[in-house]
């Protein structure tokens, strides 16, 4: 099936009478006939038994997400955050390091170097445009994974997946990519040598701006028996002994994270979510047309205005990661566009303020157009020279296009560029 079709048919297939919609199952528990039943589910999950870790609603969007990215299978979490959390604890724990490129969404950036520190785990991060020479340098011995962004949220920078699943799996360690902003109608990592794949649901996927979420997606494609990964080819103790490897075979990771780390830490989404979730999901690859479509002709207006300093985004004929764009993202790179104003912080204030339609919120790749200015939100606390040093101008303002008739978009940023 091709996307548009999986988008709507993949996950739950009703039976004579069924609802034609994955229902809400708003349950914690599931009722059965025997004592030994329940003790097969403890031996072999083949069906949920408690709501902290598995729900029919929720296993449903799982399967459809798992089926779009190409992948054996798919774990909801409650958030994107977690999903990061969770896809990188999966790997490593007190006393390993993974690599991270430095070009990734801020959130990512604390959760990596200063929360997983404090567990004793090292993110390096490096450079997305280093070699792969020197990316083969950043390894340690104790390194189990390495993980970057599809496009970098708000760089807006393509990533090279190839190169950096090559210099991963040389060295025997998986490749994770956050694949939030292309989403799999856009770019499907999996095809280009990426191991694991997050999202946060949050943005493109749910769509509207209803929901929190995140999703890990699982190739089933890594060796975990390389030697690398003792925890999934030795007992788990917490597990009675269960072996991933020998026993869920290609769906080792993805079960090993439900078995343990969803088990133990209990971010799973509520089945309402997982409902609206799957609503979000029915139309994507609608909206991401529409999206690239209405993101061009903005990109195209900046570029002319000379108010504007710098645009980026990577489909504009010009723009740095143009050819790498042609390569992953044939068919668009969303409806996130990040500009430069002339006249700095004060310009891009009153640009922002000025917008009558787009307004200023914290949150991206949205159904209606937003924006956001870095220097006095996400990255507030730092000087004029930080900020320089960490590629925020501060003049530069994430501009996020939604799905407004593009004329409609177009003439509130020309009414409001007219105030500058
Ligand atoms: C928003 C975002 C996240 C975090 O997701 P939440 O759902 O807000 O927790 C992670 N990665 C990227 C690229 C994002 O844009």
């Amino acid at each position: 099936m091709k996307d548009e079709t999986k988008c709507l048919h993949s996950g739950y297939s009703p039976k004579n009478g069924e609802p034609a919609v994955m229902p809400i199952v708003q349950s914690t528990t599931y009722r059965f006939d025997t004592t030994e039943r329940i003790g097969e589910l403890f031996d072999m999950p083949t069906a949920p038994m408690y709501s902290r870790f598995a729900n029919p609603t929720v296993d449903a969007v799982e399967q459809k997400i798992a089926d779009l990215e190409g992948g054996v299978g798919a774990m909801c979490t409650s958030s994107g955050q977690a999903a990061s959390l969770l896809s990188i604890l999966n790997l490593c724990k007190a006393g390993d390091s993974f690599i991270s490129t430095s070009t990734i969404y801020g959130g990512t950036v604390n959760l990596f170097a200063v929360t997983l520190k404090r567990f004793g785990i090292e993110c390096i991060f490096v450079d997305a445009e280093a070699s792969e020479e020197e990316l083969d340098q950043a390894f340690k011995e104790n390194t189990r994974a390495v993980f970057g962004e599809t496009l970098a949220n708000p760089a807006l920078a393509v990533l090279d997946i190839e190169k950096f699943a090559k210099v991963a799996h040389k060295h025997k360690v998986p490749l994770i990519i956050d694949n939030t902003f292309a989403t799999p109608i856009l770019c499907k990592p999996f095809e280009f040598g990426a191991d694991i794949v997050v999202h946060s649901t949050s943005k493109y996927m749910d769509g509207h701006a209803l929901q929190v979420g995140g999703v890990i997606v699982d190739s089933g494609n890594f060796d975990w028996t390389n030697g690398n990964f003792p925890e999934f080819t030795e007992p788990d103790d917490s597990y009675h002994g269960v072996i991933y490897t020998r026993d869920f075979g290609k769906m080792a990771y993805i079960i090993k994270a439900r078995m343990q780390l969803m088990r133990d830490f209990g971010c799973f989404p509520a089945a309402h979510s997982a409902f609206l979730l799957n609503l979000g999901l029915e139309t994507l690859p609608v909206r991401m047309k529409q999206y690239c479509e209405n993101a061009l002709k903005v990109a195209k207006f900046f570029k002319a205005s000379d108010k504007i300093e710098e645009v980026h985004y990577a489909a504009l004929e010009g723009d740095k990661y143009y050819e790498r764009a042609k390569k992953y993202l044939p068919n668009g790179t969303c409806g996130v566009i990040t500009i430069v104003i002339k006249g700095g912080k004060a310009n891009a204030v009153k640009f922002m303020d000025g917008l009558k339609l787009a307004s200023n919120e914290v949150h991206v790749a949205d159904i209606r157009t937003c924006v956001l200015h870095p220097a006095s939100a996400t990255h507030r606390q730092l000087t004029e020279e930080q900020l320089v040093a960490c590629g925020i101008n501060p003049g530069m303002i994430r501009f996020s296009v939604g799905l407004e008739n593009v004329d409609d978009i177009l003439a509130d940023i020309k009414q409001s560029l007219d105030l500058v």
